[in-house]
């Protein structure tokens, strides 16, 4: 069914799933606070708007897609024109930001109050699957929110899982960006260890790939230059998923381990790495330059 839709948070995730909500035929109204992303849209078929109030107007369904849980609970619930103030009752309201638990629930007990359906549906699977529309989405709410959630989620990717009640889908995203990271760190050390002892780093990709230390790191998203097509490591490690989100998110790991008593010490590990990779300057690079802490002059 067509539906009209509003989009909020138009970056590297936001714009390729607006276009997937295109291709499906809905009509997509498009706020970001950065103007060159929303004519960016525009020019895409979406309906640009001049304030995320405006984006909401007749829409059924309203999506998110921004940063931090900061931002989630300001155009929302605590800003200057908190949209659940500005939305009837019974809309949808889909926000896949990766944010913490707690802001997640908090957001949906506003919902509530407001009677609207919120469920909070972050993602897997970076740009490439969010423009290929085979994103995979971790949905936390009630059931029926969820089945409400999913025919919409599924133009946008390939699998919508439920992982529970509100703030479970944060949960299973923080789990798997946690194990994420120490891929993402291993198979960056484990690469240049075969660089340094003279192989090929796509040969030796090739062969890890075929042998138990397979990952999806090294099946879509090998950190060093040259060796995939279309990846952030074969660009200069621009755009994809920046090194100050993923540090974001294992904060938002590190947060869940003190607070249920869960060790993580790989997870420390990788975000002790990251951490030093993001103060000494790469912040806005993408988090496979993480390579660049093994090999500092790799990929321009
Ligand atoms: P991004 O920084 O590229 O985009 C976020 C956008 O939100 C920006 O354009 C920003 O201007 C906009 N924004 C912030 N506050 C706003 C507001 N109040 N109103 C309107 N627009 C606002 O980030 P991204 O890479 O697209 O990631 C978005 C979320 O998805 C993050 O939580 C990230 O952790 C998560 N995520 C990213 C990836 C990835 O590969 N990039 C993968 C999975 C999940």
């Amino acid at each position: 069914m067509m539906a009209t839709i509003a989009f909020i948070g138009l970056g590297n995730m936001g714009s390729p799933m607006v276009a997937n909500l295109l291709k499906a035929g809905h009509r997509v109204q498009v706020f970001d606070l950065q103007q060159a992303a929303v004519q960016g849209a525009a020019e895409k078929g979406a309906v640009p708007a001049t304030s995320a109030v405006e984006a909401v107007q007749q829409a059924q369904v309203v999506i998110s897609m921004l940063q931090s849980g900061t931002q989630v609970d300001s155009l929302y619930v605590s800003g200057p024109t908190p949209l659940f103030d500005h939305l009837p009752a019974g809309t949808l309201v889909i926000d896949c930001s990766t944010i913490d638990a707690a802001t997640a629930r908090a957001t949906a007990a506003q919902a509530l109050t407001h009677g609207l359906e919120f469920v909070d549906a972050p993602v897997s699977g970076g740009v490439a699957g969010a423009e290929a529309g085979t994103l995979t989405f971790i949905v936390g709410g009630s059931e029926a929110q969820f089945a409400k959630a999913k025919p919409v989620l599924q133009q946008m990717g390939k699998q919508v899982l439920h992982a529970g009640e509100h703030g479970a889908g944060q949960i299973a995203k923080a789990c798997n960006n946690l194990l994420l990271a120490v891929q993402m760190a291993g198979t960056c050390e484990a690469l240049n260890m075969g660089i340094n002892n003279g192989l090929d780093p796509g040969v030796l990709s090739e062969i890890i790939k075929l042998s138990s230390g397979n990952n999806w790191v090294l099946q879509l998203y090998n950190p060093v230059p040259g060796v995939m097509d279309k990846v952030p490591a074969s660009r200069g490690y621009q755009g994809g998923f920046l090194v100050k989100l993923m540090c974001k998110d294992l904060n938002l790991a590190m947060d869940l381990s003190r607070d249920s008593g869960s060790p993580v010490p790989m997870g420390a590990a990788a975000r002790a790495l990251f951490n030093l990779h993001q103060v000494a300057g790469h912040e806005e690079l993408d988090f496979s330059s993480l390579f660049r802490l093994f090999r500092p002059t790799e990929g321009g």
